[in-house]
């Protein structure tokens, strides 16, 4: 008997999901400026989807920091939000915090805890800086595989001393949040049960506190795309992203309510397609050109990785 030919029906676009669920993406209003000041980064973390690390060079100069300072004074941003690479290893970095602080309500950076010092997060109190840090597990032994040797305990080293000078801490006024991703190619586990796990073991092993903690699925981009292919992981892995694509999730997608502007200027509609390098469909190329927020409506390019941001209850 000859062998059964099984057709298999290629996958579905992201496009193709969002128009079987009558779904589409496009701006609301924007409210968050994301400002990537570079590759440069003291980590060469194997989920990163940019590809960040110390051999990078690409850093942003005062010039486009201008830029940025300026688009915040022109455009009513509720959100500005700093990452990199790590962005305390961008040497004008407090010029651009103490540009942008006065002309947002909410500024956020996005640390790796390791490239943090005191002076540094001092500054980060004065100026009232949300911190939001890479914190993917609450073992060790993972974080040592994900991030690189010895990272596991500078991070509690400096998660002890946001603590000490007021992050985290309940009446300080100054917000730490955890971010959490899995180490393989596997959803996050459920995130209310997961920030009760960390805030009881942090708090009995080391006597830290956060405010929040958020699990996000790892986009498989850069870094993380090279080790799916690399370890066969990449078909199941993309299958079970499109598998739980949440329609609900999509009107939270932070492409709807968000830019990013790369550490040259160019301007994204998320860190994700700056990776990537798909432009913002806006149709501005640059910070500088910038001269009102994108209309509400006006649509949003997507891509196969798009499933990671719209999976089980989505990625913001
Ligand atoms: S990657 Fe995520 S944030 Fe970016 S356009 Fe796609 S759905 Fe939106």
């Amino acid at each position: 008997m000859p062998d059964k030919i099984v057709k298999q029906d290629p996958p579905e676009t992201f496009a193709q999901t969002l128009v079987r669920h009558g779904v589409e993406l496009t701006r609301d209003r924007t409210v968050t400026l994301q400002v990537n000041t570079g590759r440069l980064c003291s980590l060469s973390c194997r989920h990163c989807h940019l590809e960040a690390g110390p051999g990078r060079g690409e850093t942003m100069t005062r010039e486009t920091m201008d830029s940025v300072i300026d688009a915040a004074r022109r455009l009513p941003f509720a959100s500005i939000d700093i990452t990199g690479g790590a962005p305390e290893l961008v040497p004008d970095l407090e010029y651009l915090l103490r540009g942008v602080a006065p002309l947002a309500p909410r500024v956020v950076v996005r640390t790796n805890l390791v490239s943090l010092d005191e002076r540094l997060a001092r500054l980060y109190r004065e100026l009232r800086v949300v911190l939001v840090a890479s914190f993917p597990a609450l073992n060790a032994g993972q974080t040592s595989a994900q991030r690189g040797e010895g990272v596991w305990e500078k991070s509690i080293e400096a998660l002890k001393l946001l603590n000490s000078v007021g992050y985290g801490v309940p009446g300080e006024g100054v917000e730490l949040d955890l971010v959490s991703n899995p180490s393989g190619a596997f959803l996050p586990a459920a995130q209310a049960g997961s920030e009760k796990r960390f805030r009881a073991e942090l708090s009995r092993r080391y006597g830290v506190s956060f405010d929040n903690l958020f699990c996000f699925a790892n986009v498989p981009l850069g870094r993380f795309l090279a080790w799916l292919e690399k370890s066969g992981n990449l078909e199941g892995y993309r299958e079970k992203l499109a598998a739980g694509f949440n329609p609900c999730a999509v009107a939270g997608l932070m492409c709807r309510s968000q830019l990013s502007v790369d550490w040259d200027g160019a301007l994204y509609d998320c860190d994700f397609h700056l990776a990537a390098g798909i432009p913002f469909g806006g149709g501005v190329a640059n910070i500088r050109e910038l001269q009102e927020l994108p209309a509400p409506g006006t649509p949003i390019p997507t891509a196969q990785y798009c499933f990671a941001c719209t999976v089980g209850s989505g990625f913001t």
